[in-house]
């Protein structure tokens, strides 16, 4: 027989840029939010990347997407992965992984992680199937020439990344 979770509560992050928020990366949200008793969703702000959305159009986004699920936190921040972590009694950054193409950069990360946190551990999830082609960056280019991203984003996104687009056009 399983005993009962006594003590302290399981904490995982799921880190990213969310520029936007995908249907994949919703999937591996919820699939998170049922193993751990609190999931932080962040926003992280990446030097190596100019995004088409605000920090704080993103978080918005995330909130939205995530209503209902109620052990899911989402907010934004600039500094260290692992600093927010340990702020927060945070024990497992949770990683998605689609293709071997994100395993290099995504294993290198998690042995730099564990190398500043070593009680924090970094947990990969494999995509869903259908997910498994979907990126923010895939999304972004195929609405800016006009194609039809319903289904592989949430609903409240659609018309974000529509009108971003028509501005920018
Ligand atoms: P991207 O711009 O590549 O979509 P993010 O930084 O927003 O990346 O991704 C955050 C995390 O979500 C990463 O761990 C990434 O591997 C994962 N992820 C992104 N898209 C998917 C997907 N379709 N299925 C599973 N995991 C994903």
């Amino acid at each position: 027989m399983w005993k009962e979770r006594k003590g302290k509560l399981k904490r995982a992050i799921y880190p990213g840029s969310f520029d936007p928020v995908t249907c994949g990366h919703l999937d591996i949200i919820k699939r998170a939010s049922r193993i751990f008793d609190e999931l932080y969703v962040v926003v992280f702000e990446n030097v190596g990347k100019s995004p088409l959305f605000t920090a704080e159009e993103r978080v918005e986004m995330l909130v939205e997407a995530c209503k209902g699920m109620e052990n899911v936190k989402v907010s934004c921040s600039s500094g260290l992965l692992v600093d927010f972590a340990r702020k927060h009694g945070i024990q497992v950054i949770i990683k998605g992984l689609r293709a071997v193409s994100d395993f290099d950069y995504e294993f290198k990360m998690a042995l730099m992680n564990k190398k500043l946190a070593p009680e924090v551990d970094t947990l990969f999830m494999m995509t869903s199937v259908e997910y498994l082609f979907l990126s923010s960056s895939l999304v972004k280019e195929t609405v800016s020439y006009g194609g039809c991203v319903e289904g592989l984003v949430p609903p409240n996104v659609l018309p974000k990344l529509r009108d971003k687009f028509r501005r920018h056009s």
